[in-house]
C-alpha cells in the first residue's frame, strides 16, 4: 500500500532527527545495547504511562498495589518509535529483551513458551499513552500450535478448551495480524454450525473444532499464500510487528489528525499469560465500572459471562449479564471483586473501568483506567468522592469541565427514547453539534413565521439553509435551529449559544428548501408544521417529538454543592446580562452576585412603545419630543422597578442608550419601495378613478411614507457602528438619556420605599474622550439631584464608562479619574480593535480565517489576549493607578468563555458578566482560574 508506506516515511524521517538524544546509535555499534526496551510487569508503575502506555501502566500499577494479575510485560512506545525510524526493523537489543523477559514469566507461572510440556500462553495486546480507537485489536492464545495443544490439554484437561483455543488464535491472528477479512472465517463457523444444526458456538464438539482449524488455515492459506505459523516465536515476532505497524494505520493516523494527537508517540505492546474464562462453570469474564457511569452512583455496574473468553462479551454473541447476577452465580468472586474496586479506587482516587477475567474460581485482573462519564455522573462523583474523603474540594472542582457544567443545565433527551426513536426509522441526519439542549417543535422554514408563531407560545423550530442577522427576530421566538450549512462559528451557532438555544448547525445531509417550506433527506421530506427534535448536544436530528428531561438547576443537589466550593475557591466576582426582571431573577438563581449589563433599548422596541419611539425621534421641536419622552418615562420605570426588586441587595449596571437612532425606525430600502408602490397605484388612480376616498388616502399615505423616508435619509450613516451612537447619541441629544436616568432613580427611590435595598450603577457606552464622561456626567447628575429632592430620597449610585474604545483603554487613567467604574465592553473592543465588523466578518471571512489558520480562533468568542487583551491590560493598570476605588468588570460575550474568564482573573478584574446561562460556568471557569494561578506563582 503506497499511501501507508509515505505516511510511514515521513514519521521515520522526523524520529531519525530526534533519535539522537538516547543512547540510540544509528551507526550500528552496541550503544544501545543499554537501551531498555522490555519492563517488567513488576518493574513498571502507574507514573510511566508515556513508556509503557495507559494499559501497560495500569496493569504494571495493579501489580504493584497486590491485586492478581497475570503475569507479563511491556514493551515500551520509544521501541515502536524506534521500530520506524530503523524503518519498521525491530530495536537492537529488543528481541533478545522479550526473550529474557519471556523467562521469566515462565519461571513465575511454572510453564514454557512453545514447549509441548505446561506450555506458556500469551496475549499480545496493544495500548498507546492515550487511549484510542483504531489501534490494532488484541491477539489471545499467541503460543499454541499442533504440539504446544497436546501440552495445553494434558494440563488442563479439557480437550474442548485446548482445541477452541487453537481455532480462536487461527482465527484472530488470521484476521488481524495477517489482515484477512473477519468474514471469511465467520461465514466459515456459521455453515459449519448450519450444518449441524447448532445453536451457539457452545455446540461446537472437539472433532467439529479440529475440522474448523484446518478450514481456517486453508482460509489463511488461500487470502494470504502462506502457512500459519506454527512456530510460537514466530507468532509472537509476528503479532508485535502487527501492533507497531497499526500505529500507521490509516484509522488510527485519521483519529489522531482529528484529535490532533503526535504521530510520534508511539503505542506500547503488552505481552501477558493467558488466563481463561472458558473452562467451565467457575469461569467467567466481565467488563466493570467502580461505579455507575451515567448516573454515577455509588455502585459497581458492568456485565459478565460465565463460562466464556474477552472477545465474547463484546462480540455480542450471547448476552451477558448484570454484575448483580455475580453475586449469586459466583459469590466469593464476587465478593473478591468488590474489594478489588473498593481498592482500585482508593489508590486512584477515581472511578475506574476494569476488565477481568475468572478462571476456575480465581479472579484475575487484565485492564484498569479511568472511566469515561457522563456529567452528571462526573459531578455526582467527585461530590460523593469529598464526602468520602477520597478527594479534597478543590480536586472536585478540578475535576469538572466548565463545559460539563453547561449540559447539565440544558434540557436533554432520554437515551432511551432516542434509542427507541432510532429503532422506528425516525433518525433524520447528523450535523454539527454547535449549542447544546434538547428542543422539540414544527418545522418552520422562516423568520417571520417562527417569530409569529413563538410569540403566540407555539413550539417551533426555525429550520434554514443558513442563518443572517435578518433572522435573529425569529431565532428569539424559536426553541432551537437547524441549519444545512455553517461551522461552529456559524451565525446560527453563535447566536443560538448566545441565547442557550439548543442548535444543530451544518447538516448536509438535508437539503432545506426555504421556498417549498420543507426540508427534504434520502428517504422523506419534512414538511412546514412537521414535529422535529433536535439533540444540540450530539447534532443529532429525529422526525416526531422525543421526550425531554430537564433537570431543574434547584434540584441538581451535587451540582449546587460543587458550586458552592466553586464559589470558596474563586477571587472573580460573577454577574450577569439580564435586560427583564425575568432574566435578572434566573441570573440570580443560578448565583450571579449582580447585573453587569441591562441593555435599555429593547423596552424601546416594544409594540406600544414603539411609535413613540418614533415620534421622540422624528419630534421637529422641543415641545414634541418632551412629550414623546415624557410618555416614555413610566414604561421604562417599570421596568427597572422589576429589576431592581429581582436585585434586592445586589449592584445593578444599566447602560443608557446604545444603537444608532435609525434602528428604531423603519428600514431605508423598505420605505423607498413603499413609496414607489403608493406613487404607481396613485398614478393608477388618476388614470381610472375608482373611488375618491381611495385617492385620499393613498395621497395622505405617501405624504406620511415620504417624511418618513426623509427622515431616515438624513439619518443614514456609511458605518453606523462607527457614527452617531453611544454616548455621542446623548451628547446631541440630551433628552433622551436625562429621561433615562430619571426613570432609573425613581425606579430605585420607588422600590426602596419598599425595604429593597438598591445598587444602582448607570454606564455611559462608548466613551472616547473623557470629556465626553464628565459633560454627559454633569448633566446626568443634576438629573439625580432632581430627582431625590422630588422623592425625598438619598440614593447611592454610580456612574461609570463602558470600555470599548482603543483610544478609552489607553487613556484610562484620565477617564478613571471621572468614572466610578469601567466594564469592558468586549464585542465592540474586539471590533475597534481587530477593525472588524462582527455580522460582515462572521458572513463573509472569519470563518475561512480560522479554518486556515490565519485566527487561531473566533475573537468573538475567545478573547484575544495579544491584542484586545492588551488593552484590557493597559486599561486595567491606568485606571486603577488613578482611581484606587475603580470597580472593574467585564460585560461582552467573553465573560462567559472559560479561557476569556482565566485571562480576566489575571488581569485582576473584579468579576465577569455573562448571560444567566452561562452563570454557573463562570463560577466554575473563575474558581479553576483561581486555582489555576495559584498553582502557577508556586
Ligand atoms: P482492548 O484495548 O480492545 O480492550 P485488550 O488488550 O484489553 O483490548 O483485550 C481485550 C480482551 O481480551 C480483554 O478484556 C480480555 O478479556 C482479553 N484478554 C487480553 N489479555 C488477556 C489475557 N492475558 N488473559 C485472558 N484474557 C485476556
Ligand atoms: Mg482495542
Ligand atoms: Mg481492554
Amino acid at each position: 500500500m503506497p499511501t501507508r508506506t509515505a505516511v510511514k516515511r515521513t514519521a521515520t524521517s522526523r524520529r531519525i532527527n530526534r533519535a539522537t538524544r538516547a543512547p540510540i546509535s544509528t551507526d550500528g555499534s552496541d550503544a544501545d545495547k543499554t537501551q531498555k526496551w522490555v519492563y517488567l510487569f513488576s518493574h513498571g508503575s502507574a507514573d510511566m504511562r508515556d513508556l509503557l502506555g495507559g494499559k501497560g501502566a495500569g496493569i504494571a500499577e495493579m501489580m504493584r498495589i497486590g491485586l492478581p494479575v497475570p503475569p507479563g510485560f511491556t514493551i515500551t512506545t520509544e521501541a515502536c518509535q524506534e521500530y520506524f525510524a530503523r524503518g519498521q526493523k525491530f530495536p537492537r537489543g529488543m528481541w533478545e529483551q522479550i526473550t529474557e523477559a519471556l523467562r521469566t514469566v515462565e519461571r513465575s507461572s511454572g510453564r514454557r513458551f512453545g514447549s509441548a510440556n505446561r506450555p506458556l500462553l500469551v496475549s499480545v495486546r496493544s495500548g498507546a499513552k492515550i487511549s484510542m480507537p483504531g489501534m490494532m485489536d488484541t491477539v489471545l492464545n499467541i503460543g499454541l500450535n499442533r504440539d504446544t495443544l497436546q501440552g495445553f490439554i494434558e494440563m488442563t484437561d479439557n480437550p474442548r478448551l485446548g482445541w477452541d483455543a487453537y481455532r480462536r488464535l487461527i482465527q484472530m491472528f488470521g484476521r488481524i495480524v495477517l489482515d484477512i477479512p473477519a468474514e471469511n472465517f465467520e461465514s466459515c463457523l456459521t455453515e459449519w454450525k448450519e450444518r449441524k444444526h447448532y445453536k451457539s458456538d457452545t455446540d461446537l464438539t472437539v472433532e467439529d473444532l479440529q475440522g474448523i482449524v484446518e478450514e481456517f488455515k486453508r482460509i489463511i492459506r488461500a487470502g494470504r499464500d502462506l502457512e500459519f505459523p506454527e512456530d510460537p516465536p514466530t507468532q509472537l515476532r509476528m503479532a508485535i510487528t502487527a501492533v507497531f505497524d497499526s500505529w500507521f494505520g490509516r484509522r488510527a493516523v485519521e483519529y489522531r489528525r482529528a484529535q490532533k494527537i503526535s504521530d510520534e508517540l508511539g503505542t506500547a505492546v503488552t505481552v501477558q499469560l493467558m488466563v481463561f474464562g472458558n473452562t467451565g462453570g467457575e469461569s467467567a469474564t466481565g467488563v466493570a465500572f467502580t461505579r455507575n457511569p451515567s448516573t454515577g452512583e455509588n455502585k459497581v455496574f458492568g456485565e459478565y459471562l460465565v463460562n466464556a473468553q474477552g472477545e465474547d462479551v463484546v462480540a455480542g454473541s450471547r448476552t451477558p449479564k448484570p454484575m448483580d447476577g455475580m453475586k449469586k452465580e459466583l459469590p466469593k468472586t464476587y465478593a473478591q471483586f468488590m474489594k478489588v474496586c473498593a481498592k482500585l479506587e482508593k489508590h486512584y482516587r477515581d472511578m475506574q473501568d476494569l476488565e477481568f477475567t475468572v478462571e476456575d474460581g480465581k479472579l484475575w485482573m487484565l485492564q484498569t483506567r479511568s472511566g469515561k462519564r457522563t456529567a452528571q455522573a462526573a459531578v455526582t462523583i467527585a461530590v460523593d468522592m469529598v464526602g468520602e474523603r477520597l478527594i479534597s474540594r478543590r480536586e472536585a472542582v478540578l475535576r469538572i469541565k466548565p463545559e460539563q457544567i453547561d449540559q447539565l443545565l440544558h434540557a436533554r433527551f432520554d437515551e432511551a427514547t432516542k434509542e427507541k426513536a432510532r429503532a422506528e426509522g425516525r433518525f433524520i441526519g447528523r450535523g454539527l453539534n454547535a449549542s447544546p439542549g434538547a428542543a422539540v417543535g414544527e418545522a418552520v422554514f422562516d423568520a417571520d413565521t417562527a417569530a409569529t408563531r413563538g410569540a403566540q407560545g407555539e413550539a417551533v423550530v426555525l429550520v434554514r439553509p443558513e442563518t443572517s442577522p435578518d433572522d435573529v427576530h425569529g431565532m428569539l421566538k424559536a426553541k432551537g435551529i437547524l441549519t444545512q450549512h455553517g461551522g461552529a462559528t456559524s451565525h446560527a451557532a453563535v447566536v443560538a449559544r448566545g441565547l442557550g438555544l439548543p442548535c444543530v448547525a451544518g447538516c448536509e445531509s438535508i437539503h432545506v428548501d426555504a421556498a417549498q417550506k420543507q426540508f427534504t433527506t434520502g428517504r422523506q421530506s419534512v414538511n412546514e408544521g412537521d414535529t422535529i427534535s433536535l439533540d444540540g448536544a450530539t447534532g443529532e436530528v429525529f422526525l416526531g417529538a422525543l421526550d425531554m428531561v430537564r433537570p431543574a438547576f434547584e434540584e441538581q443537589k451535587e451540582l449546587q454543592q460543587l458550586l458552592k466550593w466553586a464559589d470558596d475557591l474563586r477571587v472573580l466576582g460573577v454577574w450577569a446580562n439580564a435586560d427583564y426582571p425575568r432574566d435578572a431573577e434566573r441570573a440570580r438563581r443560578y448565583g450571579a452576585e449582580g447585573i453587569g449589563l441591562c441593555r435599555t433599548e429593547h423596552m424601546f422596541f416594544e409594540e406600544e412603545r414603539l411609535p413613540i419611539v418614533q415620534r421622540m425621534i422624528l419630534a421637529k421641536t422641543d415641545d414634541e419630543r418632551n412629550a414623546a419622552l415624557k410618555q416614555l418615562l413610566p414604561f421604562q420605570r417599570g421596568d427597572f422597578e422589576g429589576i431592581f426588586r429581582a436585585m434586592d441587595g445586589l449592584p445593578v449596571i444599566i447602560r443608557l442608550i446604545d444603537p444608532p437612532l435609525h434602528e428604531f425606525l423603519p428600514k431605508y430600502s423598505e420605505l423607498l419601495m413603499h413609496v414607489a408602490r403608493l406613487q404607481m397605484e396613485l398614478s393608477l388612480e388618476r388614470v381610472s378613478p375608482t373611488d375618491p376616498d381611495r385617492f385620499k388616502r393613498l395621497l395622505n399615505r405617501l405624504g406620511e411614507r415620504q417624511k418618513m423616508l426623509e427622515a431616515v435619509e438624513s439619518m443614514r450613516e456609511q458605518n453606523p457602528m462607527l457614527g452617531l451612537r453611544g454616548c455621542r447619541l446623548a451628547l446631541m441629544m440630551p433628552g433622551l438619556t436625562k429621561m433615562q436616568v430619571r426613570a432609573i432613580l425613581e425606579a430605585a427611590a420607588n422600590v426602596a420605599k419598599k425595604g429593597v435595598k438598591v445598587q444602582p450603577e448607570i454606564m455611559i457606552p462608548l466613551v472616547g474622550h473623557v470629556n465626553e464622561l464628565m459633560r454627559e456626567r454633569a448633566e446626568l447628575e443634576q438629573v439625580a439631584q432632581d430627582v431625590m429632592k422630588e422623592k425625598k430620597a438619598r440614593i447611592k449610585y454610580k456612574i461609570g464608562a463602558m470600555i470599548e474604545l482603543p483610544r478609552a483603554a489607553v487613556v484610562a487613567d484620565q477617564i478613571a479619574a471621572k468614572a466610578d467604574f469601567f466594564s469592558f465592553g468586549t464585542n465592540d473592543l474586539t471590533q475597534t480593535v481587530c477593525g472588524f465588523s462582527r455580522d460582515d466578518a462572521e458572513a463573509k471571512f472569519l470563518l475561512r480565517y480560522i479554518e486556515e489558520g490565519i485566527w487561531p480562533v473566533n475573537p468573538f468568542q475567545t478573547l484575544d489576549r495579544e491584542g484586545v487583551g492588551q488593552f484590557m491590560r493597559i486599561c486595567v493598570e491606568k485606571g486603577r493607578a488613578a482611581n484606587a476605588q475603580l470597580e472593574i468588570g467585564i460585560c461582552g460575550e467573553h465573560g462567559g468563555d472559560p479561557s476569556s474568564i482565566e485571562f480576566c482573573h489575571e488581569l485582576g478584574l473584579d468579576y465577569v458578566s455573562c448571560s444567566p446561562f452561562r452563570v454557573p460556568v463562570a463560577r466554575l471557569a473563575a474558581a479553576h482560574a483561581a486555582i489555576g494561578s495559584e498553582s502557577n506563582s508556586n
